[in-house]
């Protein structure tokens, strides 16, 4: 027995002044408990850190520890408490867990890289046997964890998206850097309030290197970035502007094809996806269909034509070749005289200087629609968000790249 307990002495890495006392092995719940004791006269005190006389111990507490040859492992202690002369008494720290948490810190650092390699999060809870709050326990500390430890980097390119939470019409604003494509926030609603509260996890020094944040044309993110980032450009990326010219061909598609439809011409149902592809991109038939429905002069293919010219203002070198082709591309709108178009060609007039910052720093929502599909995937994995909390926690989990290791 004696060299069992040195056996779990060093195992869970504990100091000197804390003992082995007794281990009990029950082999039908196939559980083996670990009770320790302290033995120090003297405690740390847990919020100065300066050493105060032992003054009581705690009632019992268990954490689950790393299982031994397949057996849950249990430590159970009663904790010291610390007269301090200036907090008065306090419980002290363990050295094998963090506050407040039910698990030891072996435990937990094993449970996150099993999270990071999981297919999902189900399973990894199943290999852990935990339940679903415990693992969201887990991944939170783990990720405040990661959030602290993230203040002396750089950030210069910035991102702001909104996303859909729950189903519904119900938003949340992601902030992302562009650069190590990962996202720095999430915060529910998307409001100038919500952006804002985004921007603030920023420090001083982080939110002057800012140069740029990539955004849609959205008045709310406009107004927060220029408040609190000084050094910013806005660029309203060609994401979002390809968003918006998609949708207007779109809705000339479903008016023109609801008109034929009338008289029993129907040509153009079901061709939405076709008309959302780029031709180099088309698989062979879609690029017959695609011919054929060009040759057939709808208003549709002319909308099409006006989207797809459009690819060409991002592909000049400067802001003046810019700024001259689109003058072009608006009179050609113009003169074909679609009415979604048209809305779409003032939008972008409204907005022009901040489309034209793009000549200038180049960025684009590129990074956080490619962040999108994994929140999509880290979404399907856990049905049903209701709380916002956990919806945040895993996103920053899965798409933060943070340093969420445990340092003993
Ligand atoms: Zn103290």
């Amino acid at each position: 027995m004696q060299s069992l307990s040195h056996h779990y002495h060093q195992l869970i890495g504990l100091p000197s002044n804390w003992k082995v006392e007794k281990i009990n092995l029950s082999m039908t719940g196939k559980q083996i408990e670990i009770r320790l004791v302290y033995e120090g006269k003297q405690v740390d005190c847990p919020v100065c850190g300066q050493v105060g006389n032992l003054y009581d111990h705690t009632a019992e507490q268990r954490w689950r520890h790393l299982d031994t040859m397949q057996f849950e492992t249990i430590l159970v202690a009663r904790l010291p408490r610390c007269q301090c002369k200036e907090h008065g008494i306090k419980t002290a720290q363990p050295p094998w867990a963090a506050r407040h948490s039910r698990f030891t810190l072996l435990f937990e650092s094993f449970a996150i890289e099993l999270l990071q390699h999981c297919a999902s999060i189900k399973a990894a809870a199943q290999m852990l046997r935990l339940d679903w709050h415990a693992l969201n326990q887990i991944m939170k500390r783990a990720v405040e964890r990661g959030l602290k430890r993230r203040e002396n980097d750089e950030m210069t390119y910035l991102g702001i998206d909104e996303k859909s939470f729950k189903s519904g019409h119900h938003y949340v604003t992601a902030l992302n850097d562009l650069e190590q494509g990962r996202v720095l926030e999430v915060v529910e609603h998307r409001t100038t309030d919500a952006a804002k509260e985004a921007l603030e996890t920023l420090n001083q020094k982080q939110k002057e290197s800012v140069k740029a944040v990539a955004m849609d044309m959205w008045k709310p993110f406009a107004s927060a970035v220029q408040e609190l980032l000084p050094n910013a450009d806005l660029v309203h990326d060609r994401f979002h502007v390809s968003k918006y010219l998609n949708e207007a061909v779109d809705a000339v598609r479903r008016k023109e094809s609801r008109e034929l439809d009338e008289s029993g011409d129907k040509r153009l149902v079901g061709s939405k996806y076709l008309w959302l592809r780029n031709p180099e991109r088309m698989r062979q038939e879609q690029q017959e269909e695609w011919r054929e429905l060009m040759a057939g002069e709808f208003k549709t293919g002319q909308a099409w034509a006006l989207k797809n010219m459009f690819r060409v203002f991002w592909q000049l070198g400067c802001a003046d070749a810019a700024s001259f082709f689109f003058e072009y591309w608006s009179k050609r709108v113009d003169a074909v005289g679609l009415s979604p178009l048209i809305k779409v060609k003032e939008l972008l007039q409204r907005h022009f200087d901040n489309i034209l910052t793009y000549f200038k720093h180049a960025i684009t929502n590129a990074v956080s629609e490619g962040l999108n599909s994994k929140i999509q995937i880290v979404k399907a994995s856990a049905r049903g968000f209701h709380r916002f909390e956990s919806y945040r926690t895993r996103i920053l989990f899965y798409c933060g790249k943070l340093n969420m290791a445990i340092e003993r």
